[in-house]
């Protein structure tokens, strides 16, 4: 799985002015550092579509992405950098909140997860939200190359436990690293099977 030619179409902070939305498309979130911007451009084959965060919580922008002219990949902005105000926080919430809950070619939200850490409460927070909302989740486990498959894997038992206390099923995820391509092939995969659909 390759993508040909991924364009950049446009930030912005209002849902409204996004792209008509004709095309499937794609939404990749998670906490500030989680390596979204890292996993954009593995998927990409790009190496600096999305920006490498200098400075995280800074970009509050909704980024779309024209992937061979068949889908659109959107770079929403990371959640939980505790250095930012309450105004920007409150900002952040309102501008998600009504682009998750108004994209009607939304297929499927991208949660990023840190491989390495143990549940966190803005990521079941924000998975809550996805799915008070009825949109389609998947997880992404990332850094998965700072430790071993082992440990990888006992974070997503850990992960599967907090969710299935209030949560039905577990979602489709996958396993990835930027510096070691693991995953490209398994998401562009997915992302295709579900454009077909
Ligand atoms: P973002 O803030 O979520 O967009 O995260 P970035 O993609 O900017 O990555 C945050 C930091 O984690 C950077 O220093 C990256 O080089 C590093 N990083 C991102 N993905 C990986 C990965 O898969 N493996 C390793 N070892 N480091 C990563």
């Amino acid at each position: 799985e390759i993508i040909k030619e991924a364009e950049f179409i446009i930030s912005n902070t209002d849902h409204t002015k996004c792209p008509a939305p004709d095309l499937p498309e794609y939404a990749f979130i998670g906490r500030s550092n989680v390596g979204k911007s890292s996993l954009i451009n593995m998927l990409s084959g790009r190496k600096s579509l999305a920006k490498i965060s200098g400075k995280p919580g800074k970009t509050q922008l909704i980024n779309h992405f024209l992937m061979d002219k068949a889908w659109y990949l959107v770079d929403l902005p990371g959640y939980g950098y505790a250095k930012v105000s309450k105004k920007v926080n409150a900002g952040w919430g309102t501008m998600i909140n009504n682009y998750l809950t108004s994209r009607e070619n939304l297929v499927c939200v991208f949660v990023l997860i840190d491989s390495r850490l143990p549940p966190q409460k803005v990521d079941m927070e924000f998975i809550d939200f996805v799915g008070k909302n009825g949109l389609p989740l998947s997880l992404i486990f990332t850094k998965a190359d700072k430790q071993s498959l082992n440990k990888t894997n006992q974070s997503i038992a850990a992960f599967r436990k907090n969710m299935l206390k209030t949560w039905e099923d577990f979602p489709p995820y996958f396993i990835s690293s930027a510096t070691e391509t693991i995953g490209k092939a398994e998401v562009l995969n997915f992302i295709d099977k579900l454009n077909q659909a």
